[in-house]
C-alpha cells in the first residue's frame, strides 16, 4: 500500500564506484527509488542529516576506505534516524560465518552479503521495502497517532483487556488532576469512583463493552482531589488477535465544555460523538499518510504534493458516512461467525442499494387503500411520468381581493369572531366554527390572535398593520374552492403548531426565531394549493411540475410563492425591518419546514427524529441521566436536532386531523376524501393515469382509507411525537377515532357516518 504512493529515498555510501554500487544504483532506478551516492563518511552524514533517507546502504567491505560501523553510529546519533533502515554490505565469508552482533550494536538493521548481480540487488531492495521499511513507516504513523493523542483536548484512556491502564493522554491527566504517568499500570478498579453515578451504571457499562459493544453515555468521573466531573463518555472495545478484545479505548469530554459560547465550538459540540471520533480518526489517518510531508525533509516537493493529494483522494472516498458504515461492517465480518457474516452481507446489500428511510411496500400484501395512499402521496413525477399536458384552468391573482382590501383594526374583529377564538389555546378548539364565523377567512383572524400571543410583530419589528395585510394576502392565495387544501386547513395547521410550541419539551428545544419561523411556515405551507397531488401535477405535465422538475413540486411552489408575495410589496412585507442575517436564517428555517411537509420524505423525517432525538433521550434516561439537565439540553438544542424538531413539529401539525376530537376528525376526513374524489374525476375526464383508484366517489370506503392512513402514516409518527413532548389527549383522540373508523368498517359501511337508526 505504501509503495504505491511512496518514492523512497535511498543513500548509497560507497567510497568507490564498483559493480556492487552499480548494482544498487540500477536496482534503485528500477524500483523507482530516489538514490543519492556519498563517497565519504562526511558527505554521507551531511546528505543524511538533510534528507533523512528511508534506507541507507553502507559499504562495509573495505575498512581501509572508512569505518562503516563508526559511520552507522554517527548516523544513529542524528535525531529521528530511528526510522531509517541501515544496511551493511559485507564481504562474502571465505571460511566461517561471523556474528552479526557487532553490526547490530553499531545500529545496522541488516547485513547484505555482497552480490553485484542486478537482480539480487533489486530483490534485496524489494524485500527491504516490504519488510523493514514498511515496518518503519507504520512506526512513524504510530508516532503521528500518538502526537494526535497527546494534542487532543479530549481525555483519552486506553486499558488492556483486563482493564489495566496502559495509556492516558495529557488532557486526561490534566482534567483528572493526576501527575504524568501516575495512572499507568493501575487497574481501573483501583481508581476512585464517583458516588454520583447510579449504582448499577458501572455494571451496565462493563457488561456492554465486554460483549464487544461500544458504550456511550454520561458518566461522573472522580478527580484526584475528590471532585466529581460529569463527562460524555464513549468506550470502544478494540478487537485484536484472535478476534478477542485486546484493549478498551475511552474518550471523555467534560460536559460543561458545552457552555462555551463560541459558535464554531457549539457546532463541534453538537456533532454526534461518533462524528467527532470519526473525523478525528480521519485526521489521524491523514497524519500517518502525510507523515513524510510533515516531517519537512527538504527538497522533495513533488513527492510531497503527490502524497497529500493521494491522502485527500483516499479520505474523500471513505468520508461519506455510508461508506464508513460499510467499512465498519466489512471489518466486523472478518471476525464474525458464518451466520453473522451472512446476515451482515444482507445488511450491506440493503445499505448499498436502497432508499434507507422509505419502507418498501410489497404491492400484493398491502390493502389497496394503503397502496393508493402511498402511491399517491409518496411518489413524485420522477417515478410516474406521463406526457399529458395539463394547464390550470384559472390563474390565481396573488393579490388581496377587493372585498378584503381594507385593513382590519383590532376593533374590526367582530365580537362573535373574538368570542369564537377565546378557546384558541385548547387542542379541542373548533376551527370550523371559526371558518363559519369569519366567512372562510379563519387564517387572518386566527393568525392575528396567535401571532400576537407569540409576540411575532415585536420579534420582526413590524407594524401590526403589515402583519394584517400579510395574513390577508396569504389567505387570499389559498383556494377557497378546494374542499381540503383551503385556508381553513392552513389555519388548522397554524393552530396545531401554536399548540405544540407551548409544550415544555418543544420550548426547551427551540429559540424564539424557530418559533416565529414555525408559525410563518404553518401559515404559508400550502398556499396556492391546486387541490391536486404532486403525482397528478407530474402526470399532467403541469407548468409547476415542469418548473420544479417533478420534484417536491407543490412544496417548492408554496415556499417560493410565499416569499414572492411577502417581499413583493412593502405593505405586507413582514420581514422588512429585520437584519439581513436574521432574514436569511428565518427564510432558511421556513423553507426547510415547508419542504418537510412533502410526503415522499415522511419516513426519513420521522426516522431521523427518532434516531437522533428520541433514542438518545431514552438512553440518557436509562443510564440514570433522567435529571441530567445538561445532557438533555445538549440533545435538544443542537442546531441539527432543532431542525429535526421543527420538521417533526410542522409535519405533525399538518396531518394532525386524525388526532382531533372525533367530530373534527370526521369533517377533515370528508374534506380530504372529497378532494381526492375530485382528482380522480378529473383524471378520468382527462384520460390521465388514475393515481389513487380507491378514491373513486362511487366505490370508496372512507373508513378503510382512514384506517390505512392512520396505520401507515400517523401511528408511528404520533407515538414518536408523544414520546418526545407528551400529548396524552391527542393519543386518546387518535385511539378513539381509529376505533370509530374500525367500527364503521366492521359494519361494512363506506361513508363518514353511520346511517340514522
Ligand atoms: P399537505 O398537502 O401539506 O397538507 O400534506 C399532507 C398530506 O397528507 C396531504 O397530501 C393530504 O392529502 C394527506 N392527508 C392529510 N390528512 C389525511 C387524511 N385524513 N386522510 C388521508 N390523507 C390525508
Ligand atoms: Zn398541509
Amino acid at each position: 500500500m505504501y509503495s504505491a504512493v511512496t518514492l523512497h529515498k535511498v543513500l548509497l555510501v560507497f567510497a568507490k564506484e564498483d559493480s556492487q554500487s552499480n548494482g544498487f544504483c540500477w536496482a534503485c532506478e528500477k524500483a523507482n527509488y530516489r538514490c543519492s551516492m556519498a563517497r565519504t563518511p562526511e558527505s554521507a552524514l551531511e546528505c543524511f542529516a538533510e534528507k533523512l533517507h528511508d534506507l541507507v546502504i553502507i559499504d562495509h567491505r573495505h575498512s581501509r576506505h572508512f569505518d562503516a560501523e563508526a559511520l552507522c553510529r554517527s548516523m544513529r546519533a542524528v535525531s529521528s534516524s530511528e526510522n531509517t533502515v541501515i544496511v551493511a554490505v559485507v564481504k562474502r565469508p571465505d571460511r566461517e560465518e561471523a556474528s552479526v552482533m557487532p553490526l547490530i550494536n553499531a545500529g545496522f538493521n541488516r547485513r547484505y552479503v555482497e552480490n553485484a548481480n542486478m537482480m539480487a540487488c533489486y530483490n534485496e531492495l524489494l524485500q527491504l521495502e516490504h519488510g523493514e521499511v514498511l515496518a518503519q513507516f507504520k512506526l512513524r504513523a504510530g508516532n503521528a497517532i500518538f502526537t494526535a493523542l497527546e494534542q487532543s483536548q479530549e481525555a483519552i484512556e486506553i486499558t488492556s483487556e483486563d482493564q489495566v491502564i496502559q495509556y492516558v493522554n495529557p488532557a486526561y491527566e490534566s482534567i483528572m488532576g493526576y501527575q504524568q504517568g501516575e495512572l499507568i499500570g493501575k487497574e481501573i478498579i483501583e481508581v476512585p469512583k464517583s458516588e454520583k453515578n447510579k449504582p448499577d451504571l458501572l455494571e451496565t457499562i462493563n457488561s456492554c463493552i465486554r460483549k464487544g459493544k461500544e458504550w456511550q453515555g454520561v458518566y461522573y468521573a472522580k478527580k484526584k482531589n475528590g471532585d466529581s466531573i460529569q463527562q460524555n463518555v464513549k468506550i470502544t472495545p478494540v478487537i485484536g488477535q484472535g478476534g478477542k478484545i485486546r484493549h478498551y479505548v475511552s474518550i471523555n469530554r467534560p460536559l460543561n465544555d458545552n457552555n462555551k459560547s463560541d459558535k464554531a465550538n457549539e457546532r463541534v459540540q453538537a456533532e454526534s460523538q461518533t462524528d467527532i471520533q470519526s473525523s478525528k480518526h480521519k485526521d489521524r489517518r491523514k497524519g500517518s499518510l502525510d507523515v513524510r510531508s510533515t516531517t519537512s525533509r527538504g527538497s522533495d516537493g513533488s513527492s510531497q504534493r503527490r502524497h497529500s493529494s493521494m491522502a485527500r483522494i483516499h479520505s474523500m472516498t471513505i468520508e461519506a458516512p455510508i461508506t464508513k458504515v460499510i467499512n465498519i461492517i466489512n471489518a466486523a465480518q472478518e471476525s464474525s461467525p458464518m451466520p453473522v457474516a451472512e446476515a451482515l452481507d444482507r445488511v450491506l446489500e440493503i445499505l448499498r442499494t436502497t432508499e434507507l428511510y422509505s419502507p418498501q411496500l410489497g404491492t400484493k400484501d398491502e390493502d389497496p387503500h394503503t397502496n393508493d395512499l402511498v402511491g399517491g402521496l409518496m411518489t413524485d413525477g420522477l417515478r410516474r411520468l406521463s406526457g399529458n399536458e395539463y394547464i390550470f384552468s384559472t390563474k390565481h391573482p396573488h393579490h388581496i381581493p377587493s372585498h378584503l382590501a381594507t385593513p382590519l383594526s383590532p376593533n374590526d374583529i367582530p365580537p362573535r369572531i373574538a368570542q369564537t377564538m377565546e378557546t384558541e389555546d385548547s387542542w379541542d378548539f373548533d376551527i370550523f366554527n371559526l371558518e363559519a364565523a369569519t366567512m372562510k377567512r379563519p387564517l387572518t383572524f386566527l393568525g392575528l390572535k396567535i401571532f400576537s400571543r407569540f409576540g411575532v410583530c415585536e420579534y420582526l419589528n413590524c407594524p401590526e398593520a403589515t402583519l394584517r395585510s400579510w395574513l390577508q394576502v396569504i389567505e387570499a392565495n389559498y383556494h377557497s374552492s378546494n374542499s381540503y387544501h383551503n385556508s381553513s386547513h392552513a389555519a388548522d395547521v397554524l393552530h396545531a403548531t401554536a399548540y405544540f410550541l407551548c409544550k415544555e419539551r418543544v420550548k426547551q428545544s427551540l429559540d424564539p426565531i424557530d418559533e416565529v419561523a414555525a408559525l410563518i411556515a404553518a401559515t404559508v405551507h400550502d398556499v396556492d394549493h391546486p387541490g391536486r397531488t404532486n403525482s397528478f401535477l407530474c402526470n399532467a405535465g403541469s407548468e409547476l411540475a415542469i418548473l420544479y422538475n417533478d420534484t417536491a413540486v407543490l412544496e417548492s411552489h408554496h415556499a417560493a410563492l410565499a416569499f414572492q408575495i411577502t417581499t413583493r410589496d412593502d405593505k405586507c412585507n413582514i420581514f422588512k425591518n429585520i437584519e439581513r442575517n436574521e432574514y436569511r436564517t428565518l427564510r432558511q428555517a421556513i423553507i426547510d419546514m415547508v419542504l418537510a411537509t412533502e410526503m415522499t420524505k415522511h419516513f426519513e423525517h420521522v426516522n431521523k427524529f427518532v434516531n437522533s432525538i428520541n433514542k438518545p433521550l431514552a438512553a440518557l434516561e436509562e443510564n440514570g441521566g433522567n435529571n441530567d439537565e445538561e445532557s438533555v439540553k445538549s440533545i435538544l438544542t443542537s442546531p441539527e436536532n432543532r431542525i429535526l424538531v421543527k420538521r417533526m413539529l410542522i409535519k405533525c401539525a399538518d396531518i394532525s386531523n386524525p388526532c382531533r376530537p372525533l367530530e373534527l376528525c370526521i369533517e377533515w376526513a370528508g374534506r380530504i376524501s372529497e378532494e381526492y374524489f375530485a382528482q380522480t374525476d378529473e383524471e378520468k375526464r382527462q384520460g390521465l393515469p388514475v393515481v389513487m383508484p380507491v378514491f373513486d366517489r362511487n366505490t370508496c370506503s372512507i373508513p378503510k382509507s382512514q384506517i390505512s392512513f392512520i396505520d401507515y402514516f400517523i401511528t408511528d409518527m404520533f407515538d414518536a411525537w408523544d414520546a418526545f413532548a407528551d400529548f396524552p389527549n391527542l393519543m386518546q383522540h387518535l385511539d378513539n377515532n381509529f376505533k370509530y373508523w374500525k367500527g364503521l368498517d366492521e359494519r361494512k359501511l363506506h361513508s363518514l357516518r353511520p346511517p340514522p337508526e
